[in-house]
């Protein structure tokens, strides 16, 4: 069972109770567990208090206690937990290749480029699966250490605490949280039957650089900076696919004539197709989730050197509304869209690209 402790005991508890002890916990309540990031599968939760007391156990009869408890997710379930937080997601694999750190630039409240380390795993039947460390995880992943073990035996790691998400153009990755922890060679079941049955198939781990960074430098955007005149007069045959522009406009209206939103594919925002009474992303992503609504706004937007339109896929119009395009889809007509866009903010700055998509 999940125990949860409010910030202002946080201090105490993190003091009080070391990860791999027993402890008997007495004066605490039980509540229902809350919507999302839960660490186990269970309806209820411990809620800790300042009245809760903790007593360690150190007397030996603690040793029929299992010291560590995971979900662990198959690979080939890993995509249909893609954006849900209810649960965080387990995963045990082999290492077989470890990339050297990257940077990833990271749009949202505060856009920031952000360091990261991505390991390939496999499993029993030897599928393969990405999982990405970030900030200090990564950072104090061990890489040296890890490979020089690796030459004798398999190195066999658990990922607890991660979520499921699709990057563009490399798919469904475990990626960490704040909530993540890595446990190499674990004694644990699991562990040692993946490990037994690679034993014959021993291969030493890779060393890879890192095959996608995707950095931005902010002296860079700045030079990046464009006026709707300049980008109106780009020759989009010598453009690359991930470049990217400043450009500073005011959103003059929507263009309500075209439809404000779309079907698209849960997992990628791509848009779906139907075959009889099953959608079919485009992309080719499993489909286990009806599609989604989402916004496809067609923009005019305006500085000082003229006017353009510009196609604004959701997540940027999701940060201007305030709410999400399936909130809105149910009653809201086209002109009614463009009044409460424009009752938001008159001007943003939009980094714009030619595929500026989901990713990072
Ligand atoms: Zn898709």
């Amino acid at each position: 069972m999940q125990a949860r402790a409010p910030p202002s005991y946080m201090k105490r508890f993190q003091r009080q109770l070391v990860e791999g002890k027993v402890y008997a916990l007495s004066n605490f309540m039980v509540w229902t567990k809350m919507k999302c990031y839960m660490a186990c599968r269970n309806g209820l939760m411990i809620y800790m208090g300042g009245q809760t007391v903790v007593d360690e156990i150190s007397d030996g009869t603690d040793s029929s206690i299992p010291l560590h408890s995971f979900e662990f997710v198959d690979f080939g379930n890993v995509p249909s937990r893609n954006r849900d937080n209810s649960l965080f997601t387990d995963v045990i694999g082999q290492i077989v290749s470890i990339e050297e750190e990257g940077q990833a630039w990271k749009s949202g409240e505060a856009s920031r480029n952000i360091s990261f380390r991505n390991l390939h795993l496999r499993d029993l039947r030897g599928r393969p699966m990405l999982v990405t460390l970030y900030g200090d995880l990564g950072r104090n992943f061990d890489a040296e250490k890890v490979v020089k073990q690796g030459r004798e035996v398999s190195i066999v790691a658990v990922f607890a605490g991660m979520l499921v998400q699709l990057y563009n153009g490399i798919g469904f990755t475990v990626r960490s949280t704040s909530a993540s922890k890595y446990y190499l060679d674990l004694d644990i079941l699991e562990v040692q039957e993946l490990r037994t049955s690679l034993a014959d198939r021993h291969k030493p781990i890779d060393c890879l650089p890192c095959q996608l960074q995707n950095l931005i430098n902010p002296t860079e955007l700045v030079d990046s900076r464009r006026t709707i005149e300049q980008l109106k007069s780009l020759n989009p045959h010598e453009l690359h696919s991930r470049t990217k522009f400043l450009c500073i406009v005011t959103l003059k209206g929507i263009n309500c004539t075209k439809d404000w939103w779309y079907e698209g594919c849960f997992h990628c925002n791509w848009p779906i197709s139907w075959d009889g009474s099953k959608p079919l992303c485009i992309k080719g992503c499993p489909n286990n989730q009806l599609p989604v609504p989402l916004y496809k706004l067609d923009a005019v937007m305006q500085d000082a050197t003229g006017t353009m339109n510009i196609m604004i896929f959701d997540k940027p119009v999701k940060k201007l509304v305030g709410v999400s395009a399936e909130e809105l889809v149910e009653d809201t007509a086209g002109e009614q869209i463009s009044a409460v866009i424009s009752s938001h903010h008159q001007s943003r700055a939009l980094l714009v690209g030619p595929t500026e998509g989901d990713s990072w």
